[in-house]
């Protein structure tokens, strides 16, 4: 029985988010005992309840109220919410709270390697492929023109190889998949990425709310860590201002002196973006030496 006094969060069981997503509230400091076969977890060190489900059903548990929060892709959530608003479904609503930094993909239409393919009027009276056939429609329905979709649920990308389909319409990351296929790229209809997205939040409690606001922040903690590097080096005095600016997207350094070596001075920063070999290359041909680039476990504003 699941408990009123407890906030209920919901991620995929197992597939392309459940790795990510399980790190994500380790990284948060939320502390589960995760069961194989279990449908639900429960976090030991906060009152937080861990529903392990299809993705596919994450959209409605939010939208129907049964859970508060949900890590997703909003892929999902944007169909779902296509498909209950030509359903006529009142129950519509949600909030995302935070993109998240995995799940990254695009959906994308798809041809044979050997069509002549000029623009997305080809697909014109095409059958078309796919298991979000909401998100298609809205795309087509701006180009104005008729096409016949058809939903698979699953190995979309053979329905072509096997005859079945003109053109498909499905999730890629590298494009791999496609290629093995005999497929290619032609067109990117929708970009999307993992979140956490919670039901909409005038009907939550007030502890639950603050509980939510207290796992966003934690949340853009680790986010904002894993983008975020520290730089330690040593640097020639006069040089620095110059070191300084190959630095981008770093915040005011802190200076030190270098004990026993007047001309260098030592400079600690935090960078919130990856510093590349050919920085570091550029930083040594200013005279930079004992360059450290390391991972933050933490951070906050
Ligand atoms: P489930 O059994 O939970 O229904 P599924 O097979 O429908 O799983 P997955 O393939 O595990 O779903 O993908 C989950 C989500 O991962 C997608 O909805 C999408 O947001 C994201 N994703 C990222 N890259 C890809 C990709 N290359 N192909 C498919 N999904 C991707
Ligand atoms: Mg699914």
């Amino acid at each position: 029985m699941l408990s009123k006094n407890r906030l209920r969060l919901a991620i995929q069981k197992s597939g392309r988010l459940s790795r990510d997503s399980q790190n994500l509230l380790k990284k948060c400091g939320i502390k589960i005992n995760l069961q194989k076969s279990s449908l639900m977890a429960f976090a030991e060190n906060m009152p937080i309840d861990i529903m392990l489900v299809r993705d596919d059903d994450i959209p409605g548990l939010i939208m129907d109220g049964v859970v508060e929060l949900g890590i997703v892709g909003i892929n999902v959530l944007e169909e779902e919410k296509l498909a209950r608003k030509f359903l006529g479904t009142a129950a519509q609503s949600y909030k995302i709270l935070q993109n998240l930094d995995f799940g990254l993909c695009r959906l994308s239409l798809a041809v044979p390697m050997d069509t002549e393919y000029l623009n997305v009027f080809c697909l014109k009276n095409a059958r078309i492929a796919t298991s979000y056939p909401h998100l298609l429609k809205k795309y087509f329905d701006k180009k104005v023109f008729f096409f016949k979709p058809f939903v698979l649920n699953g190995s979309v990308e053979v329905a072509s190889n096997a005859g079945l389909a003109d053109a498909i319409c499905d999730l890629v990351s590298t494009g791999a998949t496609l290629e093995a296929n005999g497929l290619k790229e032609v067109e990117v209809i929708y970009r999307s990425s993992a979140c956490l997205v919670s039901q909409n939040m005038n009907n939550i409690p007030l502890f639950k709310y603050q509980l939510i606001k207290k796992l966003l922040t934690r949340i853009q903690g680790v986010i904002k860590a894993r983008e975020s590097k520290y730089i330690m080096l040593h640097a020639p005095r006069e040089k620095l201002e110059k070191v300084i600016g190959l630095l981008k997207g770093a915040e005011r350094p802190t200076v030190l002196e270098l004990v026993g070596d007047n001309s260098k001075v030592v400079l600690h920063m935090v960078s919130s973006e990856t510093v590349f070999w050919e920085t570091m290359e550029k930083l040594k041909k200013l005279g930079a030496s004992s360059i450290l680039v390391l991972p933050i476990e933490k951070m906050m504003e």
